[in-house]
Parts: C-alpha cells; structure tokens; sequence
C-alpha cells in the first residue's frame, strides 16, 4: 500500500497549487479529483441537462466515462475518451459541477479515486477525501483561508491571464459555493477528526508546503525521494 495525503478544503484555498509542489518535493503522485467533477459538468453542460434535476444527472453520468492519465507528471483528465484537461478550467465548469454531485455522480468516481491511492504514493485533493474517499489516509490536512484571501487569489489568477472580472462577485460566488459544499446531506465537506488545519491566509506556499510535509513526516513518512 502507498503512503496517501489527503488534502480537503474550500474553493480557491491553493489546495491544488499546494499539492503539486508538495507531489514534485516528495515525488508522489498528484490527484486532483475536482478535475474528475468538472469533467462530468462538462459533460452535463454539453448534453444541456439541467443540474438541479438529480434524476436526470444520475442517468446522464452513467454515460460519461471518466479516466485519468499522466503526462510528464500533469494529470490529465480523459472524457469518453477526450483530453478535456484545458476545458474544465473555467468558473461555469466549477459551478456545475459544485452543483451536481449527486450520490449517483460520487458513486460513479468513488472507486477511480480509491483504485488510484490503493497501490502507489499519492496526495489527493478535493472535499471529501480525508473523510469518505481515503479515511485510512496516513496524513489529512484541512487548507483553508478566509473568504476574502481566497476571493483576492482568484480575481489576481483570472486578471493575470486578461479576463475582466469583479472581486466583490468573485467573493460572493465563492461564499455560495462554499455554503453548498459544506451543507450538501452526501459527503459534505468537513474536516476530518483526524485532519490538521492549515489556514493559509497568512502563510506564504512556501510556509504551506513544508507544514504539510512536516505534518506527513510527524505522520510516518520515511524519506523524501
Ligand atoms: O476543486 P474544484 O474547484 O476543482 O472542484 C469543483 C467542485 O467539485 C467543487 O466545488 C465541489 O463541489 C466538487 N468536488 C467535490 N468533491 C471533491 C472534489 C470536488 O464535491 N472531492
């Protein structure tokens, strides 16, 4: 069995940034499983099925075959067979898909996610993965920052890269989809018992990245490779 750091935490707290310099420093495996949720809004967006009708969402998922491959160490997310990695980056695909995980669409990616951590060193992200997807997870971190922080991240991400955008709204999304993360009945996100909480407000990556792989070494983790 592989040594698995589970990383949870609220929209836009760093936790993929984090995990791919921790998976570089470590030489583990990144998986980001929000990339696996996006994919299927995307599928949904395309199909035009509507997110607020749980019946109809389960039935389409079961046609949305998901899969995951590395390429120069960069996940890859595999759409019915489509790289959709560079498709499932915009604010839509992350509001979809905060809106339809449905039992039927955790269901769907429960065993990938499992099968991946089951054989090799992994940290994992997402909401759900210290708590449901890997409760026997060796190290779990809880990554957070204030809404504001993480607000501010964003709007300097989307500006960087030219896209117009408001911070005040950017703040607003980012409360709702927090609050609809964090009040769902299926696998809420919540810290696990055993998670350390990290809040990044004011810590630089740098700080974050070497708590996490303290936390992992107070955890057993033998020896950086
Ligand atoms: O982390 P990311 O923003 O890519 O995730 C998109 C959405 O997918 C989240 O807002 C959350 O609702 C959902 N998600 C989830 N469980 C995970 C990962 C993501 O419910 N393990």
């Amino acid at each position: 069995m592989g040594y698995n750091i589970a990383i949870d935490g609220p929209a836009g707290a760093g936790k993929s940034t984090i995990a791919k310099m921790v998976a570089k420093k470590l030489n583990f495996i990144y998986v980001d499983t929000g990339a696996m949720y996006r994919a299927i809004a995307l599928y949904l967006l395309r199909d035009g099925v509507d997110t607020a009708n749980e019946a109809a969402v389960s039935e389409a998922v079961k046609n949305a075959d998901i899969t995951i491959r590395y390429q120069d160490g960069a996940q890859q997310v595999i759409l019915n067979g489509e790289d959709v990695s560079g498709l499932i980056r915009t604010e839509e695909v992350g509001n979809t898909a905060s809106a339809s995980v449905y039992p039927a669409v955790r269901a769907h990616l429960l065993e990938l996610q499992r099968s991946l951590a089951a054989s090799q060193n992994v940290i994992m992200d997402g909401r759900d993965i210290g708590t449901c997807i890997l409760p026997d997870a060796q190290a779990k971190i809880y990554l957070t920052a204030s809404s504001r922080v993480r607000a501010l991240r964003r709007y300097k991400e989307l500006t960087e890269k030219g896209t117009m955008c408001n911070l005040e709204e950017i703040e607003q999304d980012i409360i709702e989809r927090d609050h609809r993360d964090m009040t769902r009945e299926i696998a809420p996100l919540k810290q696990a018992e055993d998670a350390v909480l990290l809040d990044s407000s004011e810590m630089t990556i740098d700080q974050v990245v070497q708590a996490i792989i303290d936390t992992a070494k107070a955890h057993g983790l033998k020896e950086e490779a």
